[in-house]
């Protein structure tokens, strides 16, 4: 459970219900899709209907829960949470469906995780709302249709290529989060610091922003760590010095890598920069391949620190920088 993963822990779970932005005007950042959610959810509210459906995507701590949860608070309506994994049967979702009340809002999390008989009912309440429950086996077996009260579906996921087309055609607004900028990282601690009670100097609050890998969830984990920091070894401040100190004890680095994502780019120093395989460099640093391709490649790539090629992954210019290693003629930029 590294520190700097984005994907949330137990911890995270609890802490992240009492910093949660609860309306759209104590978002930050997002610009983009606050502003189309804007739109779509005032026009419903003068016209007086659900909105249409709503798909959230992009990578995991960056507000998809938060934002399906400000949706139904922007629309003073009901909210029902469920995640794609949990809906095992179609008939468990059948039942969710049938509950709904008038305009309230169903927030499926990782709804590509769906099993797809369950997802072949969604489409059909998504767009006629109207479900066809199926009674008995075989060739007894009958469809009893069921009406569903008129509802707003807001899916997330991490992965939308994963979706199907029918599911995906089946929302009417998709909106794609974006990593965040230090800045409102910045903001983002100084805000929880804030509601947390924790006392936070602007240099504190600049240094976890620039080492919270562009994700919300990361950066108030990483502000949660520095103030137990700050308490324990320091006069309870969150400034820049107990930043400094307590990242070191917890092995998070001036980009945000922690020691895995260091081992991987030592380990691809060590074969001269690659192109080394995934499976190489997955033993090389003792773990998964699924780990490395999931929990480091994704931001060692997005820092621009490793590129990928058709033979294998290979070291920057910026990695061997960053490790304090002159970089061989020839490598990539
Ligand atoms: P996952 O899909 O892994 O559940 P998520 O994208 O749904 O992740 P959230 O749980 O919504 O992420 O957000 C994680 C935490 O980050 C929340 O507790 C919230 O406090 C904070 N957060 C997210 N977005 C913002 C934002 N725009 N402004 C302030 N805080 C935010």
């Amino acid at each position: 459970d590294p520190l700097v993963s984005a994907w949330a822990s137990d911890e995270d779970a609890a802490a992240d219900q009492t910093v949660r932005p609860k309306r759209m005007s104590e978002l930050i950042g997002q610009h983009r899709v606050r502003e189309q959610l804007h739109l779509l959810l005032q026009s419903a509210l003068r016209r007086g209907s659900p909105p249409d459906h709503i798909l959230l995507s992009g990578p995991p701590g960056l507000g998809k829960t938060t934002m399906a949860m400000i949706v139904a608070a922007e629309l003073g309506a009901g909210l029902r949470m469920t995640s794609g994994p949990a809906i095992e049967r179609a008939g468990d979702l059948a039942a969710v469906l049938t509950s709904l009340q008038h305009g309230d809002v169903l927030f499926i999390d990782e709804i590509h995780r769906m099993a797809r008989p369950a997802e072949e009912l969604l489409y059909s309440a998504m767009e006629d709302f109207r479900v066809d429950v199926v009674v008995g086996k075989g060739p007894g077996a009958t469809a009893i249709p069921l009406d569903v009260e008129p509802f707003t579906l807001v899916g997330a996921t991490t992965r939308s290529g994963l979706l199907t087309g029918p599911m995906r055609d089946r929302f009417g607004f998709v909106g794609q989060l974006e990593f965040y900028e230090p800045e409102e990282l910045e903001q983002i601690i100084t805000r929880s610091a804030r509601i947390l009670d924790v006392p936070i100097l602007e240099d504190g609050a600049v240094e976890i922003g620039r080492r919270s890998r562009g994700t919300p969830r990361i950066a108030n984990r990483l502000l949660r760590r520095v103030r137990d920091y700050a308490e324990v070894r320091g006069n309870g401040v969150v400034d820049l010095k107990a930043a400094r100190a307590a990242l070191r004890v917890y092995d998070v680095d001036e980009l945000g890598l922690d020691r895995l994502d260091r081992a991987v780019l030592a380990a691809l120093l060590r074969h001269g920069g690659g192109p080394v395989g995934l499976s190489t460099l997955a033993v090389a640093v003792g773990e998964q391949p699924d780990t490395v391709e999931e929990v480091c490649e994704p931001f060692l790539l997005r820092s621009g620190l490793i590129a990928r090629t058709p033979r294998g992954r290979v070291a920057t210019a910026s990695a061997w920088r960053h490790l304090g290693i002159p970089a061989p003629a020839g490598t990539v930029v």
